[in-house]
């Protein structure tokens, strides 16, 4: 068999003759041509046998790597006019439009980013994060399934900080499904705009409930006319549970600055003291746990946080009624409110405020275990995201890891042989 014919059947470029093969230094160049005779404008698909001058483009692509050689595909692309985009260079089978790498690569960079660190991916493929980042956001575009927003009942919108300097992204999530269906830079009522725009006023007709955090943005979008007006308004009982952890975090850094005025050494002492606090009792260490002993004894401003976050998490932790919820919320207010903790009295405005939302999740049940647990997901994807310089990017890390993607690897492609 010939070297060419051989490259031909190993790399499986659509479309493409292999022409030649050379190998330099780490690299393989596979030079290939098209098969097709006709010009294709990449960004719409228009056909012409026409093209617009005789001076050839030279393009390249990265392909899968061959052994440990990368290996680099070479063409001579046509120019033609395209009536909606002018004068463009046609596209290739075998790559997305503006992609300088084949599909195949993308492929599998874009499965490999769903569990893969910064570091072992970039390493792996040798390519920089961004590069990673404009690939996934490609492999996105191709594989995200389109009817993600049809038959949407329960929904959850949520903002993440993806990057410092409140960086910010809206996503909205499918209780059903549990998978995130929508996503846009930035956060509030505009953000959320943008979805029931996608969405359209039919679909939109269909959405029950939708849960959200206390940050009244995303209500005032859910409210609107044409959007979702008719929809329950719930909120999320784990959001509320995160308010009273802070509110215990802001008395025990009160308590602790106090504390490194008197007496430094104590200070540096207690600073072990915060995730005793701020866990779960049922997740702490026999250290932390002999810490938060020490605290119970002790007593004091702190510990009265403490038993307040404790009391506001067990309403939510069994599976209570609506009835005794409210029992127990309303008690926690007026505990709450008379504390004498100004974080605390806050955070019983708050809840009483939004009680309504609170109680409808309990009833409507839309808040559940698996719902936090995608929130929390998508928590630890966004930190994987930092690097980052685009939204964009950190926006399609998420969906090509949690929402509705199938990934097709190169070899379970349906034209493959074996495959
Ligand atoms: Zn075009």
């Amino acid at each position: 068999m010939r070297v060419t014919s051989a490259f031909c059947r190993l790399l499986r470029l659509d479309g493409t003759r292999v022409r030649e093969v050379s190998f330099e230094e780490a690299k393989v160049m596979v030079k290939v041509a098209l098969k097709r005779k006709k010009l294709v404008c990449p960004e719409c698909g228009f056909e012409t046998p026409s093209r617009y001058d005789t001076r050839p483009v030279l393009s390249h692509w990265r392909h899968l790597d061959l052994g440990a050689w990368e290996l680099e595909v070479v063409a001579e692309l046509r120019r033609l006019a395209c009536p909606a985009h002018g004068v463009v260079t046609e596209g290739v089978p075998f790559a997305r439009r503006r992609a300088r790498f084949t599909r195949d690569f993308e492929d599998l960079v874009g499965f490999l980013a769903t569990t893969m660190d910064k570091t072992t991916i970039c390493r792996l493929v040798r390519a920089d994060w961004d590069s990673v980042g404009r690939i996934i956001t490609r492999v996105m575009g191709d594989h995200l399934d389109p009817g993600r927003l049809d038959g949407l009942f329960e929904i959850g919108v949520d903002e993440v900080s993806w990057r410092r300097h409140h960086k910010y992204l809206t996503l909205v999530s499918s209780h059903r499904t549990n998978k995130v269906v929508w996503g846009s830079e930035g956060r509030g009522a505009a953000s959320l705009d943008g979805f029931f725009e996608d969405l359209g006023e039919e679909r939109a007709g269909g959405v029950t409930a939708v849960s959200m955090d206390m940050s009244a943005g995303y209500a005032k979008s859910v409210r609107q006319e044409g959007h979702a007006p008719k929809a329950v308004i719930c909120i999320d009982p784990f959001h509320v549970v995160q308010l009273a952890t802070k509110a215990l975090d802001t008395v025990r850094r009160g308590v602790w600055q106090d504390m490194r005025k008197l007496d430094e050494a104590a200070a540096k002492r207690f600073r072990g003291a915060r995730w005793a606090l701020l866990k779960n009792p049922t997740d702490l260490n026999d250290e932390q746990a002999a810490t938060l002993r020490k605290l119970r004894r002790k007593g004091g401003e702190l510990w009265r946080a403490y038993t307040l976050k404790e009391a506001l998490r067990a309403v939510f932790v069994g599976d209570l009624g609506e009835a005794e919820v409210r029992e127990l919320l309303d008690r926690f207010c007026s505990r709450a409110s008379r504390s004498g903790l100004k974080p605390f009295v806050t955070l019983a405005k708050t809840v009483r405020k939004h009680r309504e939302g609170i109680l409808a999740a309990v009833r409507l049940g839309v808040n559940n275990a698996r719902h936090e647990a995608l929130n929390r997901r998508v928590r630890m994807i966004v930190n994987r995201a930092y690097g980052f310089h685009s939204a964009k990017a950190a926006l399609a890390l998420v969906m090509v890891t949690l929402g509705p993607v199938t990934h097709v690897l190169p070899h379970e492609r349906l034209d493959v042989p074996g495959g």
